[in-house]
């Protein structure tokens, strides 16, 4: 079991793989006053940084499920460095349907919302493994800007316009959906770039080392078109944010 392998090309060198910056992930973190032995569930965990800081930082304890064998090891190896193995732990799995054994203080789900089936499914999902004051936390892209046309949606790679809300939308979807919003982080263009662009120099790097894979000339492409891509829709028309909501 394993996401589609570019991924694992083009993002195998980000420990974040989301437009937030460690810094304003260190912002959240803080935000959102964690206590020593807060349990946090993470569902699409990626390479563990969300829950590897915070168990360095905050003394949070953390379970995090990816379904990328690469990003779910370096998460290990992260948890490693930062000397919180005894605090967190990875599974290599499909978080589909995934609740927790016991109830936990903190249900994210940071980028990967169609692992519920969208933004709704999730946040029932996630609300399977909260105690009851607990916090829910979802990461999701809104229209920074509306795209004028349909094709500019395209850009930044939705499906259409209607895949994405405005952020006083999102938030007030929020609301309808029986919930408060506490807390909210959002991502700026530089996070943005970080993202994308951090994907550029990898993907060049694995072209040179790998020129003869059966994905190369998919990379290749990509390589040539993504920033200006990138600089011409996404960098411009999409906005991203972490948004912390509680129920009503
Ligand atoms: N939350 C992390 C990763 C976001 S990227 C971060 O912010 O860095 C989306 C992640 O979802 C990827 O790591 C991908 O491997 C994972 N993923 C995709 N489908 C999944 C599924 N069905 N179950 C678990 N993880 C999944």
């Amino acid at each position: 079991m394993d996401i589609p392998r570019i991924f694992n090309i083009t993002e195998s060198a980000h420990r974040i793989h989301n437009p937030i910056t460690p810094e304003k992930l260190a912002t959240l973190g803080a935000a959102l006053r964690l206590e020593t032995g807060a349990r946090v569930l993470d569902l699409g965990s990626g390479s563990g940084e969300m829950l590897c800081t915070w168990a360095r930082d905050h003394g949070i304890v953390g379970t995090g499920i990816d379904m990328s064998r690469l990003f779910t090891e370096q998460a290990r190896r992260r948890a490693v460095e930062l000397d919180v193995v005894d605090r967190v732990e990875f599974i290599h799995g499909d978080a589909a349907g995934h609740v927790s054994a016991g109830k936990v203080d903190v249900a994210a789900c940071v980028g990967a919302s169609w692992i519920g089936g969208g933004i709704a499914g999730t946040i029932e999902l996630l609300a399977r493994s909260l105690r009851a004051g607990g916090i829910l936390l979802i990461g999701e892209p809104f229209w920074r800007r509306l795209p004028p046309t349909e094709e500019i949606a395209r850009g930044c790679l939705a499906n259409a316009i209607s895949d994405f809300s405005t952020l006083p939308e999102l938030l007030a979807s929020f609301g309808r959906l029986g919930y408060d919003v506490v807390e909210m982080v959002l991502a700026d263009q530089d996070g943005w770039d970080r993202y994308e662009a951090a994907k550029w120099l990898t993907m060049r790097r694995w072209l040179d080392a790998n020129p003869d894979d059966e994905l190369a000339s998919e990379v290749r492409a990509r390589l040539t078109s993504e920033p200006g891509r990138h600089a011409t829709f996404t960098r411009e028309y999409l906005g991203w944010g972490v948004f912390a909501l509680m129920a009503r």
